[in-house]
């Protein structure tokens, strides 16, 4: 299970919308904008408007600059004289994705490890073609970098989805050079204060650290009304949800719960216990209801694990993104790896995980994903995000409810539902142009159209061409 033991895991809250025009960004990148008009009409449209509720067909809708304006049946709604018109036949339209376990950097793999290697001008714009319009990175190994990554994409002179950065993975030994940030002489409010005063909006904390210093994490953090998530492992789930954590990342697959005598504050990595759990067994139904009426959050990031399961050597798609060194590097690994006995493990554990999934969200649990792009460099920040909606159906999930999940959910956790999440009259217009009927062809997510971001649509497919071979260089 070195597999998962070498995946890493890596996290905000109060996203700042801008409304930028086509004319605030940068000249180099007018190339991307395959839409921007002020007035549109997309007509006899099918809708998912992420609220859960059903799939409405023959739907015409009609946004101005950064507002969604009406929304009816084809033909009962009026549509401007002067409206840029867009024939919706045979098409779908989604909310913009809202992913909670992303980064900015790409894991080179290593001997069984990985070296972070930061992604700014590739990821930012494959979240974006990947239909993310907003994310949360869950752990930056370059805060500084996310955060001005950020700013630039506000100020038009990068494209990328909005950001929510999360601070550096608060963790003291680990197993990846670049994730330790604490040595045990910190005074915790002062690190954490130093972070959000340069604009960390979320906080994320991982492996080795004890209940003293989580308790004091979340005490800091929610007096700054920020949200604290973690990938844990000294820490049960059931620990962290007494101390009041509001997001645990991994869903289940991170839990040190069902370890047996697990030395208090001590990180003991046992899969098997979590391989052995009987999806009904008493104690994960007590922690799943301990979880629920605490109302935290589980992230679910099937994206990561996928790659160790026999599928294809880049889940979703995205193998042409990435530098030709690499590529043959993964191709290599993963003629090795295919119908090993570690492999066909995972694959079982990743079975269970979507039982245990389904079990929680139906007792109520709150549920958001993302993608996590590490997975020893087989999880590819926008090719992941597609992936991981059809995944949300493998799953189980109606296809109505796995829209939901992947973007109002998040809007919810991040308090920014007013704004967005949803397609519904007076939000933002933050949405995916997809050109098929995913409710025939789950796979149809791979083909976004136009990816609108504040109103502004961008072209996804040329944004992905414009990446080819690019990914793991820069
Ligand atoms: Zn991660």
């Amino acid at each position: 299970m070195k597999t998962f033991k070498t995946i890493a895991l890596i996290a905000a809250f109060l996203t700042v919308h801008h409304s930028i025009s086509s004319q605030n960004i940068a000249a180099n990148l007018q190339d991307f904008i395959g839409l921007n008009d002020s007035i549109v009409a997309i007509t006899n449209i099918t809708l998912i408007d992420g609220t859960g509720s059903p799939l409405k067909r023959n739907q015409d809708i009609v946004f101005t600059n950064n507002n969604i304006r009406s929304i009816g049946n084809t033909g009962e709604i009026s549509i401007p004289a002067n409206a840029t018109l867009i024939d919706g036949t045979d098409k779908t339209l989604i909310p913009g994705f809202i992913m909670m376990h992303e980064h900015l950097f790409y894991a080179k793999p290593t001997e069984n490890r990985y070296k972070a290697v930061h992604m700014p001008f590739t990821f930012p714009r494959m979240y974006l073609a990947g239909g993310v319009t907003t994310m949360r990175t869950a752990g930056s190994i370059e805060a500084n970098t996310d955060l001005n990554v950020k700013m630039l994409i506000q100020e038009g002179k990068m494209i990328g989805p909005k950001i929510d950065v999360s601070t550096p993975h608060i963790e003291h030994e680990g197993f990846i050079p670049q994730l330790q940030s604490l040595y045990g002489n910190e005074n915790i409010e002062d690190w954490l204060n130093y972070w959000f005063k340069k604009g960390v909006t979320s906080v994320k904390v991982y492996n080795h650290i004890s209940k003293e210093e989580l308790k004091e994490i979340i005490r800091v953090s929610h007096k700054n009304k920020i949200k604290v998530t973690g990938h844990l492992c000294s820490i049960t789930y059931r620990e962290a949800a007494e101390l009041g954590i509001d997001n645990l990342e991994h869903s289940f697959l991170a839990a040190t719960d069902f370890v047996k005598n697990k030395p208090e504050n001590e990180c003991v990595l046992d899969y098997s216990s979590l391989l052995k759990l009987d999806d009904n067994d008493p104690k994960l139904m007590e922690l799943m209801k301990s979880l629920i009426d605490r109302e935290v959050t589980l992230t679910y990031t099937p994206t990561v694990f996928e790659p160790f399961t026999n599928r294809e050597v880049i889940p979703g798609g995205g193998i042409k993104s990435l530098a030709p060194s690499l590529k043959k590097h993964l191709q290599g690994i993963y003629d090795n790896q295919i119908n090993t006995k570690a492999d066909s493990t995972s694959l079982v554990q990743f079975k269970k995980e979507m039982t245990r999934i389904r079990k929680f969200h139906a007792l109520g649990g709150k549920l958001t994903v993302g993608t996590d792009p590490t997975g020893s460099g087989k999880t590819i920040a926008g090719y992941a995000n597609q992936r991981a909606f059809e995944l949300l159906i493998e799953t189980g999930f109606a296809l109505e409810e796995a829209v939901k999940i992947a973007s109002s959910n998040g809007a919810d956790y991040l308090g920014i539902s007013e704004d967005t999440g949803t397609i519904e009259v007076g939000k933002k217009v933050d949405l995916v142009l997809i050109n098929g009927d995913l409710s025939k062809d789950i796979s149809s997510i791979r083909k976004m159209e136009l990816v609108f971001k504040d109103g502004v649509g961008y072209d996804s497919p040329k944004i992905f061409s414009s990446v080819e071979g690019k990914v793991g260089l820069y």
